[in-house]
């Protein structure tokens, strides 16, 4: 398989060149040349596959020839040893959780494959690589996890200062004696759109380019999305035989997700309609509404990880849908959703059916609400991201109850922590990658 930019204009690249390169040099998001169907008969068989076995099938054709598919499979093997169950949290609606990866977050199972992809593909003599990652909570202590055990790799990680939960900030700053020497935490001055955009004239800068091997583990990298695929088709194969359409809310904030959600329609993953759920933070549903895209500056949330006001994955899913909004219409519905509905929300499910949603799950559910309202006979199934013990200061006062921290969470809250505090410039961002 071959890689395109969006912009249409940088050369079609391998995936190796795709993956180490980031951004396409014309400034466009690689996409697969094609998206060819799974064969149907393929696709039915997933009914109740194992993960691995699913991940495999869906995967192979987009890392050939480079990776053969038993190569695959044993770094797929290896990169999703944890479960993702599919649990039924309510009349007609299932959650998948894809949050049981080591940083409690669905962005693991990304990373993870991703940078088993990269260590795969790894060019012959390359200089020693810096991944450079912004961050709005969840992905920074999700890509150094995944990354720094790479040896070889050293981990940059910008988060927007006192804009994270007091879990995610010791998540990104209290690393693993192990890996803690290759990642270097940089408390960012600014929001997160101020994080992204030091990353994007990083990449920008072709003196520093030259100088140092930097490479992009945001959601702009195809290599994250590419991952995402897999858990649409694992989705629709965990839910019970027979069942009326399937109608999945993904929460949003830089839309990579839901692009891998709609690439993975076209796919032929049997999933009839798509949520795009976000907070306040709704440039996507107010386009869908409108027609009119209008990216603005982040306002802060309790669901922090989706704090995006100009999301990067938009890209992909204008150039899947060739701008043209009725069609994307058909497959999207927008619903974006204020705090305090959130916190009711998790309080009533909780009260209901005893399931505790963190705030961006709890978002993908309100969500499905409507659109499962207007579809008597469809399921509907919520992209859970994160568990809920990562948000305990906005979901223990909504349930009225503590809730128990993983181990592997405490573990991190009693580590010490290194963090350099850095403004918003990309001189100070450039002194710190030449060092
Ligand atoms: C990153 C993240 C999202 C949003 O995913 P995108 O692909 O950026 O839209 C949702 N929930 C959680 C917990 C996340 O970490």
């Amino acid at each position: 398989m071959r890689y395109l930019s969006t912009r249409g204009i940088a050369p079609a690249a391998s995936l190796a060149t795709a993956l180490w390169q980031g951004l396409a040099p014309d400034g466009g998001l690689y996409m697969p040349e094609a998206l060819p169907p799974c064969p149907p008969a393929w696709v039915a068989r997933r009914a109740g596959a194992p993960l691995v076995d699913t991940a495999c099938g869906v995967l192979a054709p987009f890392v050939a020839p480079e990776i053969s598919p038993a190569a695959l499979g044993t770094l797929l093997a290896d990169a999703l040893d944890f479960p993702v169950p599919l649990v039924a949290i309510d009349e007609g609606v299932w959650a998948l959780e894809l949050f049981h990866g080591p940083t409690l977050a669905f962005k693991d199972v990304a990373a993870r494959v991703m940078a088993r992809l990269m260590r795969q593909l790894q060019p012959q003599n390359e200089r020693p690589l810096t991944v450079l990652v912004a961050t709005s909570g969840d992905t920074g202590s999700a890509v150094a996890d995944a990354f720094a055990r790479v040896p070889g790799i050293r981990v940059v990680i910008l988060f927007p200062a006192g804009q994270v939960s007091a879990m995610q900030e010791a998540q990104l700053t209290a690393f693993e004696p192990a890996i803690a020497d290759r990642v270097v935490s940089l408390a960012v001055q600014g929001t997160f759109d101020d994080c992204q955009q030091l990353v994007k004239d990083a990449f920008a800068n072709v003196r520093l380019r030259e100088a140092v091997s930097l490479t992009s583990a945001n959601s702009i990298n195809i290599g994250r999305l590419l991952p995402q695929l897999v858990s649409y088709f694992h989705a629709a194969a965990q839910l019970p035989v027979p069942h009326g359409p399937a109608i999945v809310s993904t929460p949003s904030g830089n839309f990579g997700h839901l692009a891998a959600g709609l690439m993975a329609k076209r796919l032929g993953a049997p999933i009839a309609r798509f949520v795009a759920a976000t907070n306040i933070n709704d440039v996507v549903p107010a386009y869908l509404a409108t027609g009119r895209y209008e990216p603005r500056a982040s306002r802060a949330t309790i669901a922090n990880a989706m704090d995006v006001g100009s999301p990067s994955n938009f890209e992909r899913i204008r150039a899947l849908y060739r701008d043209d909004v009725a069609a994307l219409r058909a497959d999207v519905e927008g619903s974006a959703h204020q705090d305090d509905e959130v916190r009711a929300a998790i309080g009533d499910v909780f009260q209901r059916t005893g399931y505790v949603l963190d705030p961006h799950s709890a978002i993908g559910y309100l969500g499905l609400r409507p659109a499962l309202a207007r579809e008597p006979g469809a399921v509907g199934v919520v992209m859970a991201t994160a568990h809920p013990a990562k948000f305990a200061e906005v979901v223990e006062p909504a349930i009225g109850r503590t809730i128990e921290i993983p181990e592997r969470l405490r573990a991190c809250l009693e580590r010490p922590r290194r963090v350099k505090a850095l403004a918003v410039s990309a001189d100070a961002l450039g002194e710190i990658l030449l060092s």
